[in-house]
Parts: C-alpha cells; structure tokens; sequence
C-alpha cells in the first residue's frame, strides 16, 4: 500500500478511490507522463488532453456497451446543474414532464423542473420519509416530454435495480450507481453522474445522451445550457476539469480492468455481508423498510439505543474507519459500498460492528 495511515473511507461522497488510482494520479500532478508538467498545469487544448478525453468517453461508452449513437459529455455544476440543465433543454413551457420522487435528490431535480414546465408526480415514497421505493408507475402517458428518475437513492439506501421500459424518453439520475452491475444503459434516453460518488474525484458529471434528443431541444439557450453546443465542441467549449476527467479516466481503466461482472459479484458480496450483520447484530438495525429496495451501494443503519450512536463512532474511529455517520435527513450510520471500496473494507467493518456488540451487550 502506498500509504499505511489509510483509513477505511465510508464517505459517501466524495469517496473512496483505489489506490492504484491516486497513485499514478499523484504521479501525473508531479510530471505527466514525462512531459515534464504537471497534469495541473496542462493545457486543455493540448494533444494529451484531446487523449485524455477521447479515451475517457469511448470507455464511458464500452463500459455501458453503447454505440456511437449516444454522446459521452464532461460537464461541471454537479447534480445540481442536470436538475436545471434537463428541464432547460427538454421541457417546453406548456409540456409536462414525469418525475418519480423517491428521496433528497429526485425531489430537488423535480423541484428545479417547475421553473421550466409542468411537472407531473408519477409515484412518490415522501409521506414514509423515503424508506422504501416508490412502485415504478404502471401506466406512463405518452403525451409527457421525459421521466425523470434517481436510480440509486444516496441519502436514504434505496436503489432501483431493474432498467425500466418507459414509452417516452426515459432520464436518470446515476450519480452514485453508475458502473455498480452491468445494466441495461440502451434503454436511457440520457442519464448522468457526477463523479465524486462511483466514478472519481468532485469537478466532473459525467453525461451520456442519445444523439436524437440533442435534435429536440426546446429553448434558445446559451452556449453553456446546451447539450447540443457542448457535444458539438467535444466537451471543450470551456476549460474543463482537466484533473478531474483524468483521474476518473483512470477510475474507468481500473473498472474496465477488473471487468463489470466482476465488479457487480463482489458490490453484491459486499452489501450481503454487510446487511447481514446489520440484521444480524442486536444493537442496529436497518432504516430501508422493505429488503428488495436495500441500496448495493450505500447501506444505511441506525443503534437501536441512541446512547450507542456516538460510542459506535468513536470506536469506528478508533479503528481507522471514518466517514459512516449518517447523512443528517437520516441519523443514524450510512456506509457507502462503492466499487472503489474494498471487500476487506467491508470485512473491517462489520468486524468492528461485532467487537462493539460483544462490548456492550
Ligand atoms: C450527490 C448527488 C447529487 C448532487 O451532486 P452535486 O455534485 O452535489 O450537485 C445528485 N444526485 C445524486 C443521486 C447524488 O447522489
């Protein structure tokens, strides 16, 4: 390991990237690839970074196993700035678009929707404080201009893991699923994710969109709102992150290394033996009410005796595992299980979880 005061990292978000990967980004800050400058002082109309960008949206594409009828874009402004960007670009006045509000973030992206059109709530969880899922709608009518969904709901733990069929197209919001499991990413007319969650370091979102819906934008927007424009300049009609792609490039040749399918087998073998023992353990338990709709990628718990909150903190730390508290809509204990996260992490953990138990029983 390159640095033996690691911590195990539970944050979730920004997150936990592995080594490998802050390794050879931590080389680059020093001399990229010999050039003798820095990525940090590289300029983003350089033939290393029109590298740099080529190669990270053709591996955005082959790890979703998309063709060249989707755009890869690099974008800055988070989440927060699709949640405006999408209604801008796809949403006329009069029209109305479905939202399925299922925790923090969808309910902001549907918020944001109403500055530009109607919004339509197509099934909400809201009134149980999102602890569970919103049943996908059975019926969608054709007349909306897009649904709108969050597939994995960070705050409270809850993720859809099926791609839906949808008869109007279909947006998502993958922040912080993206790359979990292989899925089927054909069935998006547009989804997105910042990359400070599965992906990489804060600075860069990550947005994929299908080349027709690039003909369908509704408003004369400026440059800089507009999906079109920015795929038309390849990602470089401003200066981007230039650090920020380029270690979520190595994020995506780390991914691509290991292989999705590997991946997704052990993001499942890590949110199992982590779920047990929630379950399992007499002093927590779970705050997602239903099992299926448990997050592969952020597990969230609480003590069962608020007493044991701070104390199970305090022991984590004394353990070198940092980041679990609980985002503060939920209380409690939130562990994110991104693919960065190691099944040893994991193991660390819920032994932890274990010794406290043994400790207060
Ligand atoms: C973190 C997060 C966001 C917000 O990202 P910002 O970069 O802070 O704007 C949006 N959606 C989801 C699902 C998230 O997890």
């Amino acid at each position: 390991m390159m640095n033996g005061n690691r911590k195990y990292n539970f944050n979730s978000g920004p997150a936990t990237l592995p080594d490998e990967v802050l390794q050879e980004a931590a080389a680059a800050v020093l001399n990229y690839k010999g050039t003798g400058i820095s990525i940090l002082e590289m300029g983003h109309r350089s033939k290393e970074y029109d590298a740099i960008n080529d190669e990270s949206r053709e591996l955005v594409k082959e790890l979703c196993g998309l063709n060249n009828d989707y755009e890869v874009l690099w974008m800055q402004g988070g989440g927060r700035l699709q949640f405006c960007m999408i209604p801008m670009n796809f949403l006329a006045e009069n029209d109305t678009a479905g939202y399925i509000d299922s925790g923090h973030w969808a309910a902001d992206a549907l918020e944001t929707a109403m500055h530009y059109g109607k919004v339509q709530i197509l099934s909400s969880t809201r009134l149980h404080k999102y602890d569970r899922l919103p049943e996908w709608p059975s019926a969608i009518s054709k007349e909306l201009a897009y649904v709108h969904f969050t597939t994995n709901n960070t705050i409270y733990g809850t993720q859809y893991k099926h791609d839906p069929h949808c008869p109007v197209p279909l947006i998502a919001d993958m922040s912080s699923d993206i790359f979990y499991a292989k899925r089927d990413y054909s069935r998006y007319a547009m989804f997105y994710a910042v990359a400070q969650k599965n992906l990489g370091p804060a600075g860069a979102t990550v947005v994929v969109v299908h080349k027709d819906m690039l003909g369908r934008i509704k408003r004369d927007l400026p440059a800089m709102l507009n999906y079109k424009a920015h795929a038309d300049k390849n990602s470089v009609l401003n200066t981007p992150p230039v650090f920020a792609v380029y270690v979520t490039l190595l994020m995506l040749r780390w991914m691509k290394a290991k292989g999705l399918e590997t991946i997704e087998k052990e993001n499942k073998h890590k949110a199992q033996i982590l779920y047990n023992e929630i379950d399992r353990n007499s002093l927590f338990e779970g705050t997602v009410q239903q099992t299926a709709d448990r997050s592969l990628m952020n597990a969230c718990f609480v003590a069962k005796d608020k007493e044991h909150e701070t104390h199970f903190l305090k022991f984590c730390e004394e353990r070198d595992i940092t980041g679990i508290k609980g985002h503060r809509l939920v209380g409690g204990f939130r562990a994110a299980l991104y693919n960065g996260i190691s099944v040893h992490a994991v193991e660390h953990l819920v032994a932890a979880m274990q010794e406290f138990e043994n400790l207060n029983k």
